[in-house]
């Protein structure tokens, strides 16, 4: 212990200067590779921060502020300033539409589209035929009609905004008709009827939580009534005793009252997926049904890009086109790149193209394969008795607000270790240093989890050397 702690004003003083620290050979070094302005930024910063450190009394001894520590602690600051904040993962949750992972992930063939058509310029807007200015709509909107069989069709930022924009270019300053057991929260704070209410149109409720009539919409229908709205519970479900009219039967109703009828499908599904035991009825199923117009996210099941798809009939999707907001809703050509190439895929039924169709898809003993030659060579590269490493049957998740209450049959690679408990290897794997890929892991019963369905074979080297770092 000191005999006397030194004061903050003497601390104060110790403190070097910007340009005590800029002189020195390591950071002058920095700041030929990295940037002066970088450097300097990360100096004041970090002085900044010792000062009110010491004024609160966290910095007391003259130690913490000799040149060299100081040193590290700015080139500490510079390399979080110059490395990306936004890193890829290796996703072994099992979950395929991990909403805080990115949701679905972009195959090789469509980032090979994207790469080609945004590495310069391109035909965006361009007709090439012509001569003459196009329309960006045209790369996805023939692709989409043939893939949905609708007339028409538009692609927007997301699913939220298509939702929105539909409210506000066909029911503002009318009435949209919704079941109570419909108006649902689709994550993150927003609900439908808030997203209704920023529209302009006006909410009117029908039925109740667990059940509605077709005479309920019936008896709503009025002069102000713009549309008759469904949303597919898709992240939740209603059982027991409850039950809603089916699409056909407010299609037949919309008919007769004149009203147009307006699905939102939230998920998306656009192939047949019962083959994998998950009942999501397919987009092309409700134009079938007669929807006038329906909403889907781009990055759920249909496994392309982030963005919200609004397709039905030409009058009606004219008209959402023509309202100033798709302006400033319309997606970019990244965006339109990777779509096109999704749709693509889609309409060649070249499933494989698409990573969470081919996740989803993947049947449970090709996961098992992997899982017990995986468990095999991360066993043999651990010392005798370390770890115990066993292959469980369990269950993936579709995730991504679709598909709440299934769930696919998979195998697990379940791992305790003798020297470190599960929450501390998670937790290791999760905060990797930069250079090495962060793994996103589960824990159940105080062990570690990894699901390989959601782990690219391509990653799987990645996945066993993160480990072995880890617990080595
Ligand atoms: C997910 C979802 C949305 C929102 O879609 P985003 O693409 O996330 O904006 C809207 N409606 C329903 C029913 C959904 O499931």
């Amino acid at each position: 212990m000191p005999a006397r702690e030194p004061d903050s004003a003497a601390l104060l003083r110790r403190l070097p200067s910007v340009d005590d620290l800029l002189r020195r050979p390591a950071l002058e070094e920095l700041a030929a590779r990295s940037g002066r302005s970088v450097v300097l930024a990360a100096a004041r910063a970090v002085l900044e921060r010792l000062r009110s450190e010491i004024s609160l009394g966290a910095v007391f001894a003259e130690s913490q502020l000799d040149l060299a520590a100081v040193e590290s602690a700015v080139r500490e600051e510079a390399a979080r300033d110059t490395s990306f904040s936004l890193r890829a993962v290796i996703n072994a949750t099992g979950v395929v539409l991990h909403t805080n992972l990115g949701r679905a992930p972009i195959g090789a063939a469509a980032l090979a589209h994207l790469t080609e058509s945004a590495r310069g310029y391109s035909n965006l807007e361009y007709d090439l035929a012509a001569g003459q200015r196009g329309k960006r709509d045209v790369h996805t909107a023939r692709l989409l009609a043939r893939v949905l069989g609708t007339e028409a069709a538009l692609v927007v930022n997301n699913n939220a905004a298509a939702v929105f924009l539909v409210l506000h270019a066909l029911a503002r300053g009318g009435e949209a008709i919704v079941s109570r057991g419909e108006l649902i929260e689709i994550g993150d704070g927003f609900r439908i009827p808030d997203i209704m209410a920023s529209s302009g149109a006006t909410l009117r409720e029908v039925g109740t939580t667990n059940r509605t009539h077709l005479a309920d919409y019936e008896s709503a229908i009025g002069s102000d009534t713009r549309l008759l709205m469904s949303v597919h519970p898709s992240n939740f479900r209603i059982v027991g005793f409850a039950g809603r009219p089916s699409l056909a039967e407010l299609v037949a109703l919309g008919r007769r009252a004149g009203v147009p009828v307006y699905e939102d499908l939230g998920s998306g599904c656009l192939v047949d997926l019962s083959g994998c035991g998950l009942e999501e009825p397919t987009a092309q199923a409700s134009i079938a049904a007669g929807a006038d117009v329906i909403t889907f996210s781009g990055d759920k099941l249909l496994g392309g890009p982030q963005a919200g798809i609004i397709a039905g009939r030409r009058a009606l999707v004219e008209r959402i086109r023509r309202n100033p907001l798709y302006r400033a809703l319309r997606v970019d050509k990244l965006t339109i790149a990777v779509m096109e190439a999704t749709l693509s895929a889609v309409l060649r039924g070249a499933l494989e193209e698409i990573p969470t169709l081919r996740m989803i898809r993947m049947p449970a003993a090709e996961i098992e394969k992997r899982a017990r030659a995986f468990a095999g060579i991360l066993a043999s590269r651990l010392p005798e008795g370390e770890a115990e490493i066993e292959v469980v049957a369990g269950q993936s998740v579709v995730g991504g607000g679709s598909t709440p209450d299934q769930h696919l049959p998979t195998f697990l690679v379940r791992l305790s270790t003798l020297h470190f408990s599960a929450d501390e290897i998670e937790a290791c794997l999760r905060e990797s240093p930069a250079g090495r890929i962060p793994v996103i892991a589960r824990i159940e019963e105080d062990r570690l989890v990894l699901d390989l369905r959601t782990v690219d074979p391509a990653e799987e080297s990645i996945l066993l050397e993160a480990l072995l770092a880890v617990l080595r």
